[in-house]
């Protein structure tokens, strides 16, 4: 069992309180995997410190040295992947397989912002004054505050860290603190990288306490978080009141629709998917799907079929295909939603219980669940359940499917499954989310491209690719006048 520190101004330093933190393995809660710091708020104000102090040499290095920093810890993010990803999956429960994919993914993301290091970071514009010469650059924020949940423990966090470092800000992080060894990990991977003292400092310890602290400190200029819409909420009213740079990504109720022209095995098969991998613990996880009435049976059965492969259990096991909810806080949760689901008349059409004896030690393992006779008044398909439950519901056409697919809160990702050209230009068009699929599942993101959400998933800014250059960085605007 290991113990990590908080990673501070270069250095692995105790938190103030004195206490730590134990990690239980959600596959089986009677082993600790480790444990790590619960830091306070005087934690956090040492490290915002460390990272004030590092910005003024950070944002003078040369961006394509920063790259060559991001570069190398990609290259030990790889050589390094089953141990992180071991971690990971006995820390919060995602399979092997899943969590090796993440820490992969992270150093593509990692590379992919290496390279931003030689892109143009400004523009020379025409100036009314022929004498003048007139440009914007993009200059980095300050220090900023990454904000982190428990589901990708590997990629989130470097989807926020490598664009706000490439661009010359330094950042104190907190990781969710069902995740703080994973993230120890991350940091010990910059470290070795050569990244200067105090341009990533690690704080782990509650949200209430340390992502508070690093919510409200002055010494702030921006923040960036994903996790859930009630803490979103909390933190948009703080920066607001403050002045801060806010970015935040928030929950999904992502839907899919399929047609009477779709490759029905397709849909199902990638309904299935969108819905179960990560045992549902995916913000652009699928958890509604609209049939049209025509095929509906048919569908019904293509999804039974598919859902019986699914094999749970400790995802350490290869031929486990869904390990267990990352907590037992998860556990409750998604074992009430699918009580409430049958309370308030859906039909359960397969699973919908919690799997428990021996051979599943205690875990918080629960049946892949699909629900049916689901109308969209139920809670089910209302509110974000973050577990591994689908809502199937009836309609007439494609339009109702549409309508009834947008009346949510949400706006995060949609799928269409059809062979209509027309129909999917339409719902491209439509579609009130910010990530739109046609015959592909949910799920899934590219380094290269804007990821986040429309309505109530999101701020409003994006992620990762170019995008993220909006977030980081902010224009300053020069003229030179010349007089020769
Ligand atoms: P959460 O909101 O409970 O926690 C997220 C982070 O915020 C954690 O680090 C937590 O400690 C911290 N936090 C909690 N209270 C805080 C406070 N008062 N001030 C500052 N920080 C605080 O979310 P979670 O349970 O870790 O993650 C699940 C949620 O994240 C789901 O709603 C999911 O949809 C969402 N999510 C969204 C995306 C996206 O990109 N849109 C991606 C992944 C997860």
């Amino acid at each position: 069992m290991s113990h990590y520190l908080n990673y501070v101004g270069g250095e692995w330093v105790a938190a103030t309180s004195g206490t730590k933190h134990e990690h239980f393995n959600p596959a089986n809660p009677s082993v600790c995997v480790g444990t790590t710091e619960n830091s306070t708020s005087e934690d956090v104000d040492q490290a915002i410190i460390e990272a004030k102090q590092a910005f003024v040499n950070w944002k003078e290095m040369s961006p394509v040295a920063r790259g060559e920093i991001l570069r190398k810890a990609a290259d030990l993010l790889e050589q390094d992947v089953q141990d992180i990803a071991e971690m990971a999956t006995k820390e919060m429960g995602k399979r092997l397989v899943e969590t090796k994919g993440e820490v992969l993914r992270g150093a593509m993301i990692l590379r992919y912002y290496a390279q931003e290091g030689m892109r143009k970071m400004g523009e020379l514009l025409p100036s009314m004054n022929p004498q003048n010469t007139l440009y914007s650059m993009r200059v980095p924020l300050g220090v900023v505050s990454c904000i982190t949940p428990w589901n990708f423990p590997v990629a989130i966090p470097i989807w926020k860290m490598a664009p706000a470092l490439i661009y010359g800000n330094t950042v104190v992080w907190k990781p969710a603190q069902e995740t703080g060894l994973t993230a120890a990990k991350i940091a010990e991977v910059f470290e070795k990288a050569g990244l200067p003292k105090g341009v990533l400092n690690l704080v782990n310890g509650s949200g209430s306490t340390v992502g508070n602290a690093l919510v409200e400190h002055k010494d702030v200029s921006a923040i960036t978080f994903t996790g859930s819409n009630q803490v979103g909420r909390l933190i948009a009213s703080k920066a607001v009141a403050t002045n801060k740079k806010f970015q935040l990504e928030l929950g999904g109720k992502n839907p899919v629709v399929v047609l009477e022209d779709a490759d029905l095995d397709l849909a199902a098969k990638l309904t299935v998917e969108g819905t179960m991998k990560q045992t549902g613990q995916r913000c652009t996880a699928t958890s509604r799907v609209y049939v049209v009435e025509s095929i509906y049976e048919q569908f019904k059965e293509k999804l039974v079929e598919k859902v019986k492969e699914i094999k749970t259990g400790d995802g350490m096991q290869e031929d486990v295909t869904m390990g267990p909810v990352a907590s037992s806080k998860q556990f409750d949760t998604v074992t009430s939603y699918i009580a409430k689901g049958t309370e308030e008349g859906a039909n359960i059409l397969y699973g919908g219980k919690a799997l428990k004896g021996e051979e599943y030690s205690g875990g918080y393992f629960i049946e892949p669940t699909i629900f049916e006779n689901v109308t969209n008044e139920m809670t089910i398909a209302k509110e974000e359940i973050f577990g591994p439950v689908l809502a199937v519901i009836k309609v007439a056409d494609y339009q109702e499917a549409l309508d009834q697919a947008n009346d949510t809160m949400y706006g995060l990702s949609a799928s269409l499954f059809t062979s209509n050209l027309d129909k999917a230009f339409h719902f491209i068009k439509n579609s009130e989310a910010g990530m739109v699929q046609i015959n592909g599942e949910t799920g899934g993101a590219e380094p290269q491209a804007p990821f986040g959400g429309m309505k109530e998933s999101s701020s409003g800014t994006r992620e990762q690719g170019q995008a993220a250059v909006e977030f980081f960085t902010a224009y300053k605007t020069v003229a030179i006048t010349s007089f020769l």
